[in-house]
């Protein structure tokens, strides 16, 4: 066996807040729900208290305008609290199961219990609601939780550390800032689940070292989400909400619309409506509206996406809006694009940024082939009248989560499940699947004591024991 020394976990800087969490999470295990009730309430009154100091943040971080802070920051966080302390007694109580004719003398039920220390790894798009939310799922099915929020947005890191210092005691929610190294040297102690949001790269590699202590991960990645536009789409509407499903955070969201299929019918009527819809919601006298629209992260993510847009160039592609850069300030206009091969870098990498590729298309079947042959997405979004076209798609198509007829708008959804398919998921969240996500599902069958049907089976084999156990596998 593995000595602790020998795995490396002996040396590791965080084994004592982790062995005092696992500590602290086995006094959690039975405690009543209200103690779990509790610290939500504190979160939730932490976050109605302070909300500007989070909008401050994150527009230090990364000029997210204010609206774009209380409904991507802080609404889903504080839904998912109200919701979870609403319904905590009946996804926490144990299920009845019913009962199969040769289990006549068992009952069943399906307990939830908490899965124990829990490491919560976040990114830096939206860096306090993919901290705090899973965090809320954590405790709300009973777990302690060691967060590692996103080195590139350290303005929300260091608030989400002083929230949480002053909210929980160390050994119960904690956070470590730091960057790749912190990230690894936390994976390779044996939690007892891992809650990765990220990109599918380093998904991979949190994957792998979540194998080598065998524990369970919700894989929360990203991807090509595409659009669809049919003939029968309203186009106006469809335009609207496609350009602000895009153009939010800057384009920097998991499930942005990544690239768009228009049919060639309405292509050129629906790319005069992007650019009205463009212009009405995010400019202002001819120039982007500085309040409205964010900025890219950092130079990194800015000279990722300059060199996305130089390949855009090189391979032909037709500018039909923006597509200016201005390094001084990370901020890269609302740009359109058509005429891409397949071979370019848009449309092979996740664009993570404010640049939509247009493609026109003649037949479902060949963007249905299309998208096929690309990895699952997290996001698929259709605009249609029509139901034939609907059901083609969700049925013929994998992916993470769809949305008919409008952006993004699936993923607060606290009643539906939230995660990818393969390369950009393993695992759902969000309200219920999120409790779920931290539980370990733990059935127990109870026997009656004394005679069971069963012991008419038991050895010595004889001839009418064989014969009733052929009986039995027939019948049942
Ligand atoms: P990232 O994978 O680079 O980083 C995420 C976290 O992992 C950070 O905390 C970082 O410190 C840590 N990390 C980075 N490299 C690591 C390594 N080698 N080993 C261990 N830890 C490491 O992602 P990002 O750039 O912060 O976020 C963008 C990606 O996240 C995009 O792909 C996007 O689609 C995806 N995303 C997915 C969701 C979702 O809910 N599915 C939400 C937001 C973002």
């Amino acid at each position: 066996m593995e000595t602790k020394e020998k795995s490396g976990v002996g040396t590791n800087p965080y084994i004592g807040l982790f062995e005092a969490h696992k500590i602290k999470s086995q006094i959690l295990r039975s405690a009543p729900l209200n103690v779990r009730k509790e610290k939500l309430r504190k979160l939730e009154k932490w976050l109605m208290t302070n909300s500007d100091l989070v909008i401050e943040a994150v527009y230090k971080d990364f000029k997210k305008p204010e609206v774009e802070g209380f409904l991507s920051e802080i609404q889903p966080v504080v839904a998912e609290i109200r919701h979870a302390l609403r319904n905590l007694h009946k996804w926490a109580r144990p299920k009845k199961i019913s009962t199969p004719v040769t289990y006549l003398s068992t009952s069943a039920h399906v307990y939830f219990e908490p899965k124990g220390v829990c490491l919560i790894i976040a990114p830096w798009n939206f860096p306090f609601m993919l901290t705090v939310l899973p965090l809320v799922e954590a405790i709300a099915a009973g777990n302690t939780a060691i967060l590692k929020p996103s080195e590139l947005t350290p303005h929300t890191a260091q608030l989400i550390e002083d929230m949480v210092s002053e909210l929980f005691a160390e050994d119960e929610v904690k956070v470590v800032q730091g960057e790749v190294a912190t990230s690894q040297q936390l994976l390779a102690l044996p939690f007892d689940h891992i809650f990765f949001t990220g990109s599918p790269a380093v998904g991979k590699i949190v994957m792998e070292a979540a194998a080598k202590n065998l524990t369970s991960v919700t894989l929360e990645l990203g991807g090509k989400s595409p659009v669809i536009v049919d003939e029968t789409a309203n186009i106006k509407d469809a335009a609207e909400k496609i350009v602000w499903g895009k153009f939010f955070n800057c384009g920097q969201t998991c499930v942005a619309p990544d690239h768009l299929y228009v049919h060639e019918n309405v292509s050129s009527a629906f790319v005069k409506e992007l650019k009205k819809a463009l212009n009405k919601e995010y400019y202002k006298e001819g120039s982007v509206n500085d309040l409205d629209y964010g900025r890219i992260v950092n130079e990194r993510h800015f000279g990722r996406l300059s060199s996305l847009m130089e390949d855009m160039v090189e391979k032909g592609g037709e500018v039909l809006h923006g597509g200016s850069a201005n390094s001084e300030n990370r901020l890269i206009e609302p740009t359109l694009v058509t005429g891409l091969p397949d071979s370019s870098r848009l449309m092979q990498e996740e664009i993570f940024g404010p640049i939509l590729p247009v493609i026109p298309f003649n037949s479902l079947d060949e963007v249905i082939g299309k998208i096929l042959k690309m990895p699952s997405p997290l996001a698929l979004y259709l605009y249609t009248r029509s139901k034939a076209n609907t059901r083609t798609i969700i049925d013929e198509l994998p992916a993470g989560g769809i949305c008919i007829n409008d952006s993004v708008l699936h993923f607060a959804h606290y009643n539906l499940p939230f995660g990818g398919v393969n390369n950009s998921g393993i695992g759902k969240s969000h309200g219920y699947y999120g409790f779920v996500a931290f539980s370990n599902e733990k059935p127990v069958l109870t026997q009656r004591i004394g005679f069971t049907t069963l012991k008419a089976f038991y050895p010595p084999y004889n001839g009418l024991i064989k014969k009733l156990a052929k009986l039995v596998t027939k019948l049942f």
